[in-house]
Parts: structure tokens; C-alpha cells; sequence
């Protein structure tokens, strides 16, 4: 299949969440089982600087934005056999410091950039000499695709490819001021309140409009899909996503293991396996120090990457830490985000010196280093689409201890579950002292070698890679043809 995958964030050129992993991993295994993927993504600064094989395509998009038009130029690269990437040029809206935002503040204009982004996505789906058999749009940031495709076909586009949404974050739905529609030029009746299309409390929201429009909706774990049907995660779309329930799946996201490894990783101070566990104890090692915490192999350590923003739960971990320090173990973090949340870890660190250490920031070889490092890898999300830590870090044999929600749940297993295959600890109940009785059982753990041991391997032995699960999307992509046809999932 020729298959235009769209996204508004691709690893290794632009990221500031498991988006950028999720599309890179996917475009990369669907051009390893031989089909032609091609990405569109916008040219973020200083992406030409560190790739400087792009190179300039004679192409020059000028569209119209409201009551503008407005014109951006496209580099591509090679990246594999069967993989090219484009990239949009518009150095007014994509030349900045950040993706989204700078600050904490998301910038004023990011309607009009990405419902231009959209726009070029489009162009390029009608106007390439290589013709996509579906086009597959990631997020609020190309949702509107759908839609716009739609009215293009109305307007006289003979047969334009079908549309694929992935929802990876329901909870982000671009929702904008109504004046913003008019920048994507559609008819009114798009944005007509009957409940289908753009229009949310008076609002335009992006996420909905592909929701309503696109042929199939995937979302990143199948706990997650039944979710978001649910009032509890549905986050004011529930209702329209019921409505599309039968062109609905949920796919977990795999783990592109070239990038995620032990074995063969630039970021890691030492190569280890489950065969040969003492390269971990050399990273636990370095970690210590390189936190100025006791490097002390006996204390168990405990570590965090991630955004700091209330779903991943950011809340009851400072609350469980916050009970358990006085136990022996230590933690380390990694995160940026809310500032609030800054300040509640640098007071933790104060209060707890030699047990806790935190870094802010983006760091991914530090992300590297914390995974291989630790002994358990904490993870209380409120909610969690998929959820690509945990998965990276079982294949570095760090126990994840994990809230049951959404891809977390689909992907750890538990000791209550299973006691011989068991990866990892899950809690249920979202509270500081559910999350503090998690790590109690996770100190218990670590105190009983063999136990502790058989853990790690299970969890160094499971497998997520996109290998297994790539014929799930080529499903989907069927069904985006045929909505009809029953679709067989394995996961
Ligand atoms: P989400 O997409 O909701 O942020 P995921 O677990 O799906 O959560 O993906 C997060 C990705 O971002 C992982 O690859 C993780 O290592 C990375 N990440 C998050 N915060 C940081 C950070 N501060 N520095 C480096 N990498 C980070």
C-alpha cells in the first residue's frame, strides 16, 4: 500500500511526547513489511541544521487561510527504503523556539498553523505524482484532514483516498475560538451544532471534526478505546465517539527496539541483557553518581520521565513519595512541564537530600540512562492513551509500577494476574496511598532476589514490537476502504 502518514511531531526531528515515537516506529514498520510510506511534518527550526541530507523539492504551496493565502515550500528526505519524509516550510509559523508553545504559554496563532499544516497535508495527498491509498492523520494538529478532503471530493476531487484518525490524547482537542473556522475555508454547515462536525459549545474543535469525518478511528491501547466511549474519559466526545463505535479500534502502540535497546544503545554507559544483567548494575551505578545520590546497589531506586501535567499523575506520586522516603530507597526524575509540579519535586529534594534527585528539562539520553538505571520505573497516570515508558522500560528490566488505566493496564501484568509471567505492579484506586502500598510492594519485591529476578526477565523477555502488531493498521487501513468488512485484531 502507499500510505501518507501526517504529524505534527516525528522522532528523531521533532518531539515533545510519544506521538513522535509512535508515527516514526509506525512509518519505519510499515516500510520494513514493504509498503511505501511517505510523512508530511512540518520544518521545525533547526531540524535542517542537525539533517542536512533534506533536500528542497521544486514545490510551492499556496493556499488559502481565511481570507488570506499563504505560501510555504517542502524539503524531503530518504529515510529508509520505502520511507520519505516531507517536511513544510513556513518559517512564519514552524521557525520558532518550541512546537506548541514557549514559556508554558501555547502560542495565539496555532489554529492558523496547523490548520494550514493541514492544508499542505492535503495538497501533497491530491497533487503528489505518487497516489496514497489512505491517508492516516494523527491528533487535533491534521484532524481537520478528514473534513477538508470531504469537501474537496464535493468539490469535484473524482476519488480522493480514504482518511484514518489516530487518537492518541483525547484530552487534546485544539478547541479554538469559532472565529478560527474560517480559516479552513469549509462550508458553515461543517460547523453546524447538530452535534457532528467542528463545532463544540460554540467552539472549534479540531479533534471532533476528524472524529465525525474520518472513514476509521484507531486510538493507541484497546482499554483506551472502550474508554473514551465512557462519560469518565470521553472528555465531552463520548457521545459522538459511541455514535462511531463500530469504525472505532484500539491498536497498542509498538516499540521501535532499534531506537529502545540495552544492547546496542550510544546513550547507555554499559551494553547489558537478560542474559547478562551485570552491564545494569554498572548503569545503576553511574546513575547514582551522576545524580550525586550513594551509589549503593542495595537501595532500591526509582525513577520517572515524563511530562509534568495532572494525567500522569503527578499529584498522588508527590503524595506516595512523600510517605514512602523514609523507607530505604531513592528516586530520581526526569520531567518538564507545569511549574507547580517543579516546585513540589525540588521540595521533595530538599527535604529528602541523598534519597531524591530531579532534573527539568528534555534530556533523551538522560531518558536513556534513567530507564537502564533504575529498578522500578513509576508511572501513575490519572489516564493513559498508551503510554510508551512502560514498554521501554521493561525491555531495560526496570519494573514498572503502574495505575490500571488505558494502554497501562494492557501492557503489565501483575502479580495478582499472573504470578509466574508477572512484569510489573499495577494499582487501581487513584490515590497517593494506593500508589504508596504499590511501592511497599515494590520494596517487598526487591527483597526477595528470585522473585525480583524471574520479574525482570519476564519483563526483559516481553514483546512489543511493531513487527507483531503492523498488520493491525493495514487492517485498519482496509477497513478505511471498506468500512464494512469485519475487522480481526490481535494484539
Ligand atoms: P506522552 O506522549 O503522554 O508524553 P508517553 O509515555 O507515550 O507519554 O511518551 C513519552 C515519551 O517522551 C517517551 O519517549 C519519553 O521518554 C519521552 N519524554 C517525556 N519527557 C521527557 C523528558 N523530559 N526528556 C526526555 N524524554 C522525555
Amino acid at each position: 500500500m502507499n500510505i501518507l502518514l501526517a504529524s505534527s511531531e516525528l522522532f528523531p526531528f521533532s518531539k515533545t511526547g510519544g506521538l513522535a515515537d509512535m508515527v516514526a516506529a509506525l512509518a519505519r514498520a510499515l516500510a520494513h513489511a514493504g509498503h511505501e510510506a511517505r510523512v508530511v511534518t512540518p520544518l521545525y527550526r533547526g531540524i535542517r541544521e542537525k539533517f542536512p541530507a533534506l533536500r528542497k523539492v521544486d514545490w510551492y504551496f499556496d493556499l488559502p487561510l481565511g481570507l488570506k493565502s499563504v505560501q510555504a515550500e517542502l524539503w524531503e528526505l530518504d529515510a529508509a527504503r520505502g520511507l520519505k519524509i516531507y517536511f513544510v516550510d513556513h518559517p512564519g509559523y514552524f521557525n520558532r523556539a518550541g512546537i506548541y508553545l514557549e514559556n508554558h504559554f501555547n502560542y495565539a496563532d496555532n489554529a492558523e498553523r496547523f490548520v494550514f499544516f493541514s492544508k499542505c497535508v492535503i495538497h501533497l495527498a491530491r497533487y503528489l505524482p505518487w497516489r496514497p491509498d489512505v491517508v492516516h492523520v494523527h491528533d487535533w494538529q491534521t484532524a481537520l484532514v478528514p473534513a477538508l478532503i470531504l469537501q474537496q471530493k464535493n468539490e469535484g476531487w473524482g476519488s480522493p483516498p480514504p482518511t484514518c484518525l489516530t487518537i492518541h490524547n483525547l484530552a487534546y482537542q485544539g478547541v479554538f475560538p469559532a472565529e478560527a473556522f474560517a480559516l479552513t475555508n469549509l462550508p458553515a454547515d461543517y460547523f453546524a451544532p447538530d452535534g457532528v462536525g467542528a463545532e463544540f459549545f460554540g467552539l472549534l474543535n479540531c479533534l471532533k471534526a476528524g472524529i465525525a469525518y474520518a472513514d476509521f478511528i484507531t486510538t493507541v491501547s484497546p482499554r483506551y478505546a472502550r474508554e473514551i466511549t465512557t462519560e469518565e474519559f470521553g472528555c465531552g466526545l463520548d457521545g459522538l465517539l459511541r455514535r462511531r463505535q463500530k469504525q472505532l479500534v484500539g491498536i497498542l502502540n509498538g516499540v521501535d527496539y532499534g531506537e529502545w535497546n540495552t544492547t546496542k544503545n550510544p546513550h547507555l554507559v554499559q551494553a547489558y541483557s537478560v542474559g547478562r544483567l551485570a552491564g545494569k548494575k554498572v548503569n545503576k551505578a553511574e546513575l547514582q553518581k551522576y545524580f550525586n545520590l550513594p551509589a549503593d546497589p542495595a537501595t532500591p531506586l526509582f525513577g520517572t520521565i515524563s511530562r509534568l501535567a495532572e494525567q500522569k499523575g503527578m499529584d498522588i506520586q508527590l503524595g506516595a513519595l512523600a510517605e514512602m522516603l523514609n523507607s530505604r530507597l531513592q528516586f530520581v526524575l526526569l520531567g518538564s512541564g507545569s511549574p507547580e509540579y517543579e516546585r513540589g519535586y525540588l521540595e521533595l529534594a530538599r527535604h529528602f537530600p541523598g534519597k531524591v534527585a530531579v532534573r527539568f528539562g528534555y534530556d533523551e539520553t538522560l531518558a536513556h540512562r534513567i530507564e537502564a538505571g533504575c529498578d522500578f520505573f513509576l508511572m501513575p497516570s490519572r489516564f493513559e492513551p498508551c503510554g510508551l515508558n512502560q514498554m521501554y522500560s521493561l525491555r531495560y528490566g526496570t519494573i514498572p509500577i503502574v495505575r490500571a488505566t488505558g494502554g497501562l493496564d494492557d501492557s503489565v501484568i501483575d502479580w495478582t494476574q499472573n504470578p509466574r509471567l508477572a512484569t510489573g505492579i499495577k494499582f487501581s484506586e487513584y490515590t497517593a496511598r494506593s500508589l504508596a502500598k504499590a511501592i511497599r510492594k515494590a520494596l517487598v519485591l526487591f527483597s526477595q532476589t528470585k522473585l525480583f529476578d524471574n520479574c525482570r526477565r519476564n519483563a526483559m523477555r516481553a514483546d512489543f514490537s511493531w513487527e507483531k502488531t503492523v498488520h493491525n493498521y493495514l487492517d485498519a487501513y482496509q477497513q478505511c476502504a471498506n468500512p464494512k468488512k469485519p475487522q480481526k485484531l490481535t494484539v
